[in-house]
């Protein structure tokens, strides 16, 4: 089960890649752990990575999709991965399918966890914070009793300055646009599966399931 995992911030990727990776004993490969785990082996490409991270620049392609194979060809990856993160660009996606096609190996599914950029912005944009005791809350998950009250101090809630509308919605554009071409790739290759993300974790994660349930 070779699958990559897509979604926007606030869509609830995290959530249903915790799930996949328990349920069908695949590793989750997010692009950050992957880094990290090079870097602290000190493999050539970890190392080689580490010198652009360390000049402030951006990591090229051809050392990225190498520590992508470098992990896959790990002994956990033989009945299947779930890639998070990586690939984020089309030259990526196309890097990955030749690397692919150099294992032996396919893609099965692109799951594309689908939620409209409007409740990705309620979602994003609700946390509250308490000024006395840091409690959180959100307005739609776990609102407080009484609006702009903590449940526990009676302090006063507010807002982060990086979650207000304004940011999450700029950050969230360039998200959609950085992913819309990938989207279209994938689609046009036929891996594309979207799943409504807007339905209740439970419900998201069972329509995952049957998707894939055939495979597992
Ligand atoms: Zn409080």
């Amino acid at each position: 089960m070779n699958l990559v995992l897509m979604g926007l911030p606030g869509a609830g990727k995290g959530t249903q890649a915790e799930r996949i990776v328990e349920k069908y004993n695949i590793p989750h490969i997010s692009t950050g752990d992957m880094f990290r785990a090079a870097m602290k082996e000190e493999t050539e490409l970890g190392l080689k990575a580490k010198s652009f991270m360390d000049q402030g620049q951006l990591v090229p392609d051809e050392v990225t999709i190498g520590i992508v194979r470098e992990r896959l060809e790990k002994e956990d990856c033989q009945n299947g991965f779930l890639l998070d993160g990586f690939p984020r660009t089309v030259p990526q996606a196309e890097a990955l399918e030749e690397l692919m096609n150099q294992l032996g190996r396919t893609l099965d599914y692109v799951i594309n966890i689908d939620v409209d950029q409007s409740i990705l912005l309620e979602r994003l944009t609700g946390r509250r914070i308490c000024k006395e005791c840091g409690s959180t809350y959100h307005l739609v998950f776990n609102p407080p009793a009484n609006e702009g009250v903590c449940d526990k101090c009676g302090g006063e809630l507010y807002q982060r300055a990086d979650d207000n509308a304004e940011t999450v919605g700029n950050r969230l554009e360039v998200n959609i646009k950085q992913a819309k071409p990938l989207l279209d790739f994938y689609e046009s290759k036929g891996y594309l599966r979207n799943i409504d993300g807007q339905q209740a974790i439970d419900i998201v994660f069972s329509d995952i399931t049957e998707l894939l349930g055939g495979r597992a």
